[in-house]
């Protein structure tokens, strides 16, 4: 088990922190700068990062809490958050706990009482809680090791989400001038970085600002017809993973939502409009995989933790490219591919201008506008989507293909506009690189203006090569242009355009250009991101539904369990042991310990059930190696587990109770009931009644009829603890067995 009272000597350090993110966190390496915000944690610095969502931030203060005497205290903004970090910190094996408005006295006290006994690793608090002396003065009294600020934004109102209880934070230092303070945020902007650091006071914090890239997001960009069809078609190459709908009004949301349902597919609607118990119960619906899909506008945001999101669509034009990568950033946490789709119609900029328009603050308006400009462009140019979209954050991509959006998977079709771009940059450098676009446009088209005569321009060898064009075309080609660096515009207000060494080379020909073809052709659907790894679906399907099952029954979201990362390995190396599910990320000795057998049971019934199937060699062995009993991970041996099912039938067709074949076999009580459910499914005879009573089975059964659902909470729930989980899983597979989905 744990050991917390490591002490940290510094040559042992490494091994402390290595070994640590082993053994709870199951992990084998860090990921980019992780280990360095933890290094400064342990030496008593504070700390001040900027991480992508996903980047990992919980590690960076989770680890060196385990590692440090006393209590890490971390203020987390929302309550469903922290409740889903806590239950996350427990499968870990952690002990932590929360405090927040939603608990009754005696549970605060009885938190207040593991505190002052130094019994919690991570505590868990809101803002407000600052605001009360008496806590102060518990903390005070409690031994702290650090603090850690999530989601530190929330103190900027420059930011999207401020929070005026964040405001009190700044207590913080000044009360405790000798505990160290973490804070951290997904906002990249520059000002809110500022802001944060100032206002909760850290002590030159040796700051992290990570690159924003994430590998594992392919971008991709559609032209928008039928939308909701478009949508369920995409749903249809994603059978069953989950995902988010974004849409810009209540009205649109309610419709999709409604549609996606009647075409079968499980989706919920989530906006501001809707009464705050159907929003968090569609959100806890969707958390726990209930729930495919969920429909929303932008309100549905901070407070999504869950890591298994696979992709992330824009049915309508996202309001700014800012808030466009905070919401596809939701996909894809666990690090494995995610899509992020926007659906694009010009259609769609009339409505954001009439918004747009209805402003009132010029300034406003004009911010509004330019940020419309940047949306437009980056669904329609030629350029790589991850390269604008770091640029948009000053961040410069330095591959020329990044492999993972549209434009460089070459899924978009493109027209060579070289010459067109020749033509136009001919007229700029005749013209001495002293005028504007509408000024070239005129020239390239050959319009009779007076200013032009006056300039003598009409004489020069440019003037109307672009005759058989309209101007919309040459603007368009002109932006295309500007948007791939080969022409920039200076000078305000009257902007010249000037020509860029990559535009000289097309000039002189040396250099080719591409465009998006205008009238876009469907992409070629379902191309996965480039390192998306091959894994075996079907046994990933049964150990979701397994992940599914033991979250019921621990009342936790099932990324919680295992993530969908866990689970991928888990379906590439197939563990065959306990040993070897050890060498699988994310699997850590508590959740070896309760989880292991389980996912291991099911991967070897999968095996059995699949001899063709190849286990990589080097893995296997390697297990076998590392193996107590040393039992090669041959195929006899998985013939043997396999049998371990028919053992587990025999004692039950030999009149056994489900709590002495656990006994006698030294399995837990699931893996039998997993045994029963296997031969359940597979139609085989014996006498049910034994295992769970004729009258209790009726009355289970009819709950789960009358409920339209198989959830196994609800059952317990409802028959007050008279009936167990166990007997509720069985009654649920056995209707499943009679009516197969
Ligand atoms: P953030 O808060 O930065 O958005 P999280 O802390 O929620 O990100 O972490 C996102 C996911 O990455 C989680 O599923 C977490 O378990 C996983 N993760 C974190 N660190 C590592 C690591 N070093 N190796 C593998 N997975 C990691
Ligand atoms: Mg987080
Ligand atoms: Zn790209």
């Amino acid at each position: 088990m744990l050991k917390y009272d490591l002490m940290i000597h510094p040559e042992k350090e490494l091994s402390a922190i290595q070994h640590t993110l082993k053994t709870v966190f199951g992990f084998e390496s860090f990921r980019p700068n992780q280990e360095s915000i933890i290094r400064s944690i342990l030496c008593r610095r504070d700390v001040f990062a900027v991480m992508p969502t996903g980047g990992g931030k919980s590690l960076c203060y989770q680890l060196p809490a385990i590692l440090m005497n006393g209590t890490a205290v971390v203020i987390s903004p929302l309550i469903s958050l922290m409740k889903d970090q806590v239950d996350a910190a427990m499968a870990n094996g952690i002990p932590s706990a929360f405090m927040n408005s939603s608990m009754d006295a005696a549970e605060v006290s009885d938190v207040y009482r593991r505190l002052t006994y130094n019994k919690i690793r991570l505590l868990y608090i809101a803002p407000e809680r600052f605001a009360m002396p008496h806590f102060i003065d518990k903390l005070k009294s409690a031994s702290i090791s650090f603090f850690a600020i999530d989601e530190a934004h929330c103190v900027s109102e420059w930011g999207h989400d401020f929070r005026p209880d964040y405001l009190g934070l700044s207590l913080i230092p000044q009360i405790f001038p000798d505990v160290p303070v973490a804070a951290f945020t997904a906002t990249a902007t520059r000002q809110v970085q500022e802001d944060i650091i100032s206002r909760i006071g850290l002590r030159t914090p040796y700051v992290v600002r990570a690159s924003f890239n994430r590998a594992n997001l392919y971008y991709e960009v559609r032209a928008k017809s039928r939308v909701e069809n478009q949508i369920l078609e995409f749903l249809g190459t994603h059978r069953g993973e989950s995902g988010i709908i974004y849409r810009t009004t209540r009205d649109a949301v309610m419709e999709t939502a409604n549609f996606l349902r009647s075409r079968d597919i499980i989706a919920l609607p989530y906006h501001a409009g809707l009464p705050a118990e159907d929003r968090s119960r569609n959100q806890e619906a969707f958390n726990k995989d209930e729930a495919q899909v969920i429909v929303a506008t932008i309100a549905f945001g901070m407070g999504i933790d869950k890591s298994n999101v696979r992709f992330v669509i824009h049915a309508d034009l996202p309001r700014n490219i800012e808030g466009y990568y905070q919401e596809t950033g939701r996909a894809g946490r666990d690090g494995e591919p995610a899509h992020c789709l926007l659906f694009f119609g010009r259609g769609d900029i009339p409505k954001v201008r009439y918004f747009i328009n209805a402003m009132t603050d010029e300034r406003e308006r004009h911010i509004a506008n330019e940020k419309l400009r940047q949306t437009v462009g980056f669904a329609s140019h030629n350029v790589c989507r991850r390269k604008q979209l770091l640029g948009f954050f000053g961040e410069e991509y330095p591959d020329d293909n990044c492999g993972g959006c549209d434009i460089c998977s070459g899924s978009v079709e493109q027209v060579d506009i070289t010459t067109d771009a020749q033509i136009l940059m001919s007229a700029i450098s005749r013209t001495g690189q002293r005028f504007g676009m509408g000024y070239i446009v005129d020239i390239v088209t050959g319009t009779d203006t007076s200013r032009i005569r006056k300039l003598g321009h009409h004489e020069i060898k440019t003037y109307g090569a672009g005759k058989d064009r309209d101007k919309k075309y040459w603007w368009s080609v002109g932006d295309e242009l500007l948007a791939q660096g080969v022409l920039i515009q200076e000078g305000n207000p009257y902007p010249v355009l000037n020509i860029t060494a990559k535009g000289t080379g097309i000039l002189f020909g040396t250099e080719k250009i591409t465009a998006l073809k205008k009238e876009e052709k469907k992409t070629k659907p379902g191309r996965r991101h480039a390192d998306a790894e091959h894994y075996d679906e079907l046994l990933f399907e049964k150990l979701r539904a397994l992940r599914k099952r033991i979250a019921e029954v621990q009342q936790v979201p099932p990324y919680i369990i295992f993530s969908d990362k866990t689970l991928h390995e888990i379906c590439r190396q197939f563990p065959s042991t306990l040993s070897a599910m050890r060498e699988i990320g994310g699997v850590g000795d508590a959740k070896l310990e309760r989880y292991g057998e389980d996912f291991v049971m099911e991967t070897l019934l999968y095996l059995a059930e699949n001899p063709h199937i190849s286990v990589p060699k080097s893995f296997a062995e390697a297990a076998a190696d590392r193996n107590d009993e040393a039992r090669p991970a041959t195929g006899t041996q998985r013939k043997k587990k396999g049998e371990t099912v028919e053992e587990t039938y025999a004692l039950l067709k030999g009149g056994m109770s489900l709590d002495d074949i656990a006994k006698l076999r030294g399995l837990t009580p699931s893996t039998v009931v997993s045994h029963v459910e296997h031969l359940l499914r597979e139609g085989r005879d014996f006498d049910l009644d034994q295992v769970v009573a004729p009258a209790k089975r009726q009355k289970i059964e009819e709950f789960f009829l009358s409920a339209r659902e198989y959830g196994l909470n609800p059952a317990v729930e409802h028959f007050n603890g008279t009936i167990s989980y166990e007997e509720a899983r069985i009654t649920r597979a056995w209707l499943q067995s009679k009516n197969p989905v």
